[in-house]
């Protein structure tokens, strides 16, 4: 595996960072994760453009140009030799001494990319649907924010393991509102609903595009608030992240989703999405 470390192309298993990055000590910085298809990067400039803005949140300096992020993903695509990528790009605020919470005066970003295989969902998973839990949201009131800090993410996602399901739904005053790693959508009546974006939760580059296929697709579609007794209510109810695509959630928290089985719109998203991504490819 080649990846990238602060203008270097090397072997993942020779990068190394400083114990005093402020990514390993506080958590002090941004990523993302860009799904390959046969090596064409799947909406890269929607991924720079979230880039930029999560920098420009933390007030991190962009290191680089629109271009250059553009030239740096697209080579380090080309140096693997599978087709199928998962992009992991990151960007810390930089080592620094003493530790201190505050910015230091003088820090320079620590920018980490690196390429794995990106396995595509299993079709008994597209095609048969998940099981989900809810929990309380206990994260901070900037999620909206991708942020290399996720320790209620990792918490969430493992009450998830720990009950043998696909995802917990996060759950806060009565809204619901993303997974732990994924967005959510709910279907009720023929009409999908969302939730609109908000500082509370990401804004997912999946979730961007599904709104668009609803629209050029005439799938009716509202976003703003979803509350748990619409969740619990919904005739499907779907993850949506960038190396799961679209999922439907079949049983939520022990209880069927709609009839249990995954539904009609569902099905229609899913092969709006596949058409799309296939016209990306063969661009
Ligand atoms: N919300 C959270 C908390 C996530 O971690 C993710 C996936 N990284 C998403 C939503 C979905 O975002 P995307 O569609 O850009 O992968």
């Amino acid at each position: 595996r080649i990846a990238y470390l602060n203008g270097e192309f090397a072997a993942l298993d020779q990068l190394k960072i400083s114990v005093l990055d402020r990514g390993f000590l506080f958590g002090d910085g941004i990523y993302e994760m860009i799904p390959v298809y046969s090596h064409a990067i799947f909406r890269l400039d929607e991924h720079l453009a979230r880039l930029e803005k999560n920098l420009a949140a933390i007030s991190i300096q962009n290191p680089y140009s629109r271009s250059e992020w553009r030239r740096l993903v697209v080579s380090l695509v080309e140096q693997q030799n599978f087709a199928d990528q998962s992009i992991y790009l990151q960007v810390s605020r930089g080592p620094a001494f003493p530790r201190n919470h505050a910015f230091p005066a003088e820090v320079s970003p620590t920018v980490f990319m690196f390429s794995d295989v990106l396995e595509a969902p299993a079709n008994l998973l597209v095609e048969q649907g998940v099981h989900a839990i809810t929990a309380t949201d206990v994260r901070w009131l900037r999620c909206n924010i991708k942020a290399i800090s996720l320790l209620a993410n990792v918490l969430a996602k493992q009450q998830a393991a720990d009950a043998g399901v696909a995802e917990t739904i996060l759950l806060r005053d009565g809204l619901m509102i993303e997974g732990a790693a994924s967005n959510i959508f709910i279907v009720k009546a023929g009409i999908i609903y969302a939730p609109a974006p908000s500082d509370l939760m990401l804004t997912g580059i999946t979730y961007d595009l599904l709104i668009e296929l609803a629209e050029q697709n005439d799938l009716p579609l509202q976003l703003g608030d979803v509350t748990e007794a619409m969740l619990r209510q919904a005739d499907e109810v779907w993850l949506t992240s960038s190396s799961k695509e679209i999922l439907a959630i079949i049983v939520l928290d022990g209880q069927p989703v709609g009839n249990g089985q995954v539904g009609p719109i569902y099905k229609r998203m899913v092969s709006f999405y596949q058409d799309f991504k296939t016209t990306v490819m063969r661009r």
